[in-house]
């Protein structure tokens, strides 16, 4: 009786195991990727060199990746509308000005599309692009969408003045200059909470973005999308961005263990 108990048991972790494999595999799955700086100079976790990103960008293409828009990954979300083989979101947030000098050639030269999530504020700053470079690169297929104001941790702000100004009031300045509505949000630093989220609906944001490591699928939720975070390391960059861009889940349980 005993052992006919064990087999059952053995026999439904069997099953268990095999319907999650097939819901894993039927899942399809797309990576963002989520860049900064691209900086040959500054040696930080966030600044990769240009070295590096010409490398994955090569990889990406070598490989038969086609970078999608955001707008062609939530209209396959939402309205299952067919995406082209081996789907990649290419974005980076903060529009430092090394995008224009040292991202976009790279990009270009891969014919590859990328979504820069931008400052409000920063924009003409030192280090950061000028409405030109975004307007240059807005003509060649980059597409820019909101950072917010000025870049706060938005789950701490109490003021709902506040996160109008950092919401709404960078998106309707983004949009006066780019001739198109902003639907997509990055949260600063991947910060948010459910109030920020409810605030993020209201102004009329289509989907947003965090840093949480993973890919994003149909029936995710539109309001906390995964990304695949790139950091510049020490050693093994590109092994990492190949693990990353792969196993991206994989990486997350190893990030959390470590953590
Ligand atoms: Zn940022």
């Amino acid at each position: 009786m005993l052992k006919n108990k064990k087999i059952y048991i053995a026999l439904l972790f069997l099953l268990i195991c095999g319907a999650f494999a097939v819901k894993i595999i039927n899942k399809r799955e797309i990576p963002v990727l989520n860049y900064h700086e691209i900086d040959d100079d500054k040696h930080t976790a966030l600044a990769l060199s240009t070295y590096e990103f010409k490398a994955q960008m090569r990889y990406l293409k070598d490989n038969n990746y086609n970078a999608i828009t955001l707008d062609q990954l939530l209209d396959y979300m939402q309205e299952g509308k067919p995406l082209p083989e081996k789907p990649v979101v290419i974005t980076l947030d903060d529009g430092y000005e090394d995008n224009y000098t040292n991202a976009y050639p790279i990009l270009k030269q891969y014919g590859l599309t990328a979504t820069i999530f931008l400052i409000s504020h920063y924009i003409n700053w030192p280090n950061y692009l000028t409405w030109k470079e975004i307007d240059t690169m807005k003509d060649n297929d980059i597409v820019f969408e909101g950072h917010t104001y000025d870049h706060p941790n938005l789950s701490q702000i109490k003021d709902d003045n506040e996160l109008k100004k950092q919401l709404l009031d960078s998106k309707i300045a983004l949009q006066e200059h780019l001739g198109y509505q902003i639907k997509y949000l990055a949260y600063p630093c991947g910060d948010y909470n459910q109030h920020v989220i409810s605030q993020v609906k209201k102004y009329g944001y289509r989907a947003a973005f965090t840093v949480n490591l993973g890919d994003d699928a149909a029936n995710d939720n539109l309001y906390t999308l995964n990304r695949v975070p790139i950091f510049q390391m020490y050693r093994h960059t590109f092994f990492k961005f190949w693990l990353n861009l792969h196993f991206p889940y994989l990486m997350r349980m190893i990030q959390q263990a470590r953590s």
